[in-house]
């Protein structure tokens, strides 16, 4: 999908502002008479009649005859209850945007292949093209969305909203990305760390169902978790509970982006795992740039080399999930991300490596499992999450 595809001309543009006059007025004053509507509105009574028509045949509106002051008219009312939400995914490869209906069950998805950590104004306002693109192809109505919210993967400060200062998206630290994307859209926006989404959808439908103490590992760029303890989402006090990528491992290797050295990302982090590979890993050598997917594709068809990084990669995974059981005694832990894809090549020696550094007691009770929901888990969380936020 392209910018240029969709984007609306100044006459759809003009009737889409019209469009949104008429519905604003149905919500805020329910049932209507076009006349009551052309007066509201200001637009003329053919325009009106005009739009309702286009409203009606949408199914956005429901019209029936009636009377007023003895004449005849025409009134108007809203059917489709407001009530869409609208989930936003801000990551270093993409934009994505989901529409969903008031439970929050996901109803059309897009996604643009852009790298939002490159500039946090631009990608906000990359993300409102996409959903009013998205809005305007389900010819549902902005003004009927009834909350957003969007994942960032980042910690974010409880009190302001600022984004944290080691993240996926270095360069939002001290960014408010709700308040940058209520101001375009006019809707309230709410916005969550990527692991704390993924969390709440693998506990909903997904592989974390029926626990509820669990730790959800989202492998990427660094290492997330989505911490569940008792049921509830557990941020800690400044919102970067959750940070477990780093956890130091190993005083004496690499140093990392936060100041320490041998933290777990510097283990399992992609831009790591790409470093150690051989210079001449032979089924590597595609056209464009070789990714964390090709690493997998390569470990899954026999290379060992590839396979020695994944299973290394496991190990480390394993020694800080050790830490965390040792904490939490969790009943489920739950690896997401490209890297999970591995599957057995990273879950073996994860396991192995836990039961090696976890008391046998805060591993009786422990499933271990691979993301159910995989890279849907955070748009579903935010949909979910924006769909309670507005119930
Ligand atoms: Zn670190």
């Amino acid at each position: 999908m392209t910018e240029a595809d969709t984007t609306p001309g100044s006459q759809s543009a003009l009737r889409q502002a019209n469009e949104r006059r008429v519905v604003d007025v149905l919500r805020r004053d329910g049932t209507r008479t076009q006349a009551e509507l052309a007066r509201a509105t200001g637009l003329s009574a053919a325009s009106v009649s005009n739009i309702v028509r286009g409203l009606r045949a949408a199914g956005t509106v429901a019209v029936r005859d009636t009377s007023s002051n003895g004449r005849r008219a025409r009134a108007v009312s809203l059917l489709r209850p407001p009530g869409t939400v609208v989930a936003v995914d801000f990551a270093p490869g993409h934009v994505r945007v989901a529409l969903g209906d008031s439970a929050g069950t996901m109803l059309s998805r897009e996604s643009i292949a852009y790298d939002a950590a490159a500039d946090a104004e631009r990608a906000v306002r990359r993300a409102a093209w996409l959903a009013e693109t998205l809005l305007l192809a389900a010819r549902i109505d902005l003004g009927t969305v009834s909350s957003v919210v969007a994942s960032v993967p980042a910690p974010l400060d409880p009190d302001t909203g600022e984004v944290g200062e080691i993240s996926g998206l270095p360069r939002w630290t001290g960014f408010r990305p709700a308040q940058a994307l209520e101001e375009r859209l006019g809707v309230p926006v709410r916005v969550e760390n990527d692991a704390n989404l993924a969390v709440l959808a693998e506990r909903e439908s997904g592989a974390a169902q029926g626990a509820d103490h669990i730790i959800h590992l989202v492998l990427g760029e660094g290492v997330g978790a989505g911490v569940v303890v008792s049921g509830e989402l557990f941020r800690g006090a400044g919102g970067t509970a959750g940070e477990v990528g780093h956890i130091g491992l190993d005083p004496r290797g690499q140093v990392c982006r936060c100041g320490n050295r041998g933290c777990l990302e510097t283990f399992v982090g992609s831009s790591y795992l790409l470093g150690m590979l051989p210079p001449h890993a032979g089924p590597l050598h595609g056209p464009g740039p070789v990714g964390v997917a090709d690493l997998v594709d390569a470990a899954l068809a026999g290379d060992p080399g590839c396979r020695r990084i994944i299973d290394e990669a496991g190990t480390a995974l394993g020694q800080g999930a050790a830490i965390m059981a040792n904490l939490f005694n969790p009943d489920r832990v739950v690896v997401g991300g490209e890297l999970a894809r591995a599957d057995a090549l990273l879950m073996v020696p994860m396991r192995r490596a836990m039961e090696m550094g976890a008391l046998g007691s805060a591993l009786r009770r422990l499933t271990l499992a691979r993301s159910a929901l995989g890279d849907q888990a955070i748009l579903r969380g935010a949909l979910r999450t924006a769909a309670r936020l507005a119930g």
